[in-house]
């Protein structure tokens, strides 16, 4: 493990002065929050900051039901969010997210700012052994590309990277249309959370918008009438401590005929970011319940995707799963 020193700042102003950085291996200085994923990829030697910083005790973790929506503190744990009885039966697709990741001991101890900046899981870039990667090592290559790619993404991907993003809680929570709250050196700044993560393109080491100093204090989910018949589908290897193959969030409401008045979908497992489908979305307004009707609208979702090979079957497996996640969120009363 390459030496560092944890800083345990008195506030969070102390803490931005250390400017540390999410989502890029080369960044000199990196906040810890739970350290799920941090301490993992400390001990692989996958990151080598020189700094740590604690943000243990500077952020809030309160879980707040408004009329204008729900309001999550960056510091609440996903177990506290998903025990929350209000977020279940308002906002059931984050509630199932969030039990289907990880295990209870991880989500006893996971936070809601951390989830949403882990790393992938491509295991390429968690095992040094491999030279070739991209987003560890810039223009070192991409040994999944023609190597073993099943679990990799079939959408934004290129040349550069394929890294499924691994948070199923960003998924959920994108398909609700949630924004993060981020406070850094400079101010205060709402971003969508689809603007959160960005595509690989040609600097898969650059994760996400944030700059030096800047952290996620909270997570805010507009209220939607879409919110509360909604479901959280993941398909996975083994039936629990496993991460997405494919997953998919789906969000509706309904006529009074039972037709489809609008729709919210996103996508996991496939994505190099969480992937919201407003063509999807746009296809199942005024659609039956019918399953080839929920089919047709589905197969939109192919458009543009891209399999490597190992990870071909997850371009029929996500139209399955939005069918499935629909009939399921349709059928909530
Ligand atoms: C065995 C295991 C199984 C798992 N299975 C799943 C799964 O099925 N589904 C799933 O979605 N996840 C899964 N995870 C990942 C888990 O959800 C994450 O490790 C966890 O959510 C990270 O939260 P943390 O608070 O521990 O973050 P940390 O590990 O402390 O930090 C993660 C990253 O976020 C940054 N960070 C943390 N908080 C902030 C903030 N407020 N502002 C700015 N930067 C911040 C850190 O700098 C770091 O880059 C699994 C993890 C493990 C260990
Ligand atoms: S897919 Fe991305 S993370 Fe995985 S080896 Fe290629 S560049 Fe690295």
């Amino acid at each position: 493990m390459h030496p560092f020193s944890l800083e345990r700042p008195r506030d969070l102003s102390a803490a931005l002065a250390l400017r540390a950085q999410a989502g890029r291996n080369d960044a000199p200085a990196e906040y810890i929050a739970g350290g799920t994923d941090m301490v993992q990829l400390l001990q692989e030697n996958v990151r080598r900051p020189d700094r740590l910083v604690s943000l243990a005790g500077l952020l809030d973790n309160r879980i707040e039901l408004t009329t204008q929506g729900l309001r999550l503190g960056a510091a609440a744990t996903m177990a506290e969010v998903a025990a929350h009885p209000e977020v279940a039966v308002q906002f059931p697709v984050i509630a199932e997210a969030l039990l289907n990741s990880a295990s209870p001991q991880v989500r006893n101890q996971a936070t809601m700012g951390g989830n949403l900046l882990q790393r992938t899981r491509c295991p390429y870039f968690r095992d040094t052994g491999y030279s070739a990667c991209n987003k560890r090592t810039p223009g070192s290559g991409c040994a999944a590309i023609d190597g073993e790619n099943r679990w990799h993404a079939v959408l934004g991907g290129g040349e550069h990277c394929i890294a499924a993003h691994a948070s199923d809680l960003a998924v959920a929570l994108v398909a609700l249309d949630a924004v993060v709250q981020v406070r850094g050196r400079q101010g205060e700044r709402t971003l969508a959370l689809t603007e959160l993560h960005r595509l690989p393109g040609t600097t898969p080491h650059l994760e996400t918008v944030l700059q030096p100093s800047e952290v996620i204090t909270a997570i805010v989910v507009p209220a939607h009438p879409v919110a509360r018949r909604s479901h959280y589908l993941k398909i996975r290897d083994r039936a629990s401590f496993e991460f997405a193959v494919v997953s998919a969030a789906v969000a509706l409401e309904l006529q009074g005929d039972g037709r489809i008045r609008q729709a919210r979908v996103a996508l996991g497992g496939v994505g190099t970011k969480p992937w919201r489908l407003p063509r999807v979305e746009a296809a199942l307004a005024g659609s039956s319940l019918a399953p080839e009707a929920l089919r047709q609208a589905a197969s939109i979702a192919a458009q543009g995707a891209q399999g490597r090979g190992h990870n071909d079957f997850k371009i029929e497996l996500m139209q399955r799963a939005i069918v499935r996640a629909a009939e399921t969120a349709g059928a909530r009363a």
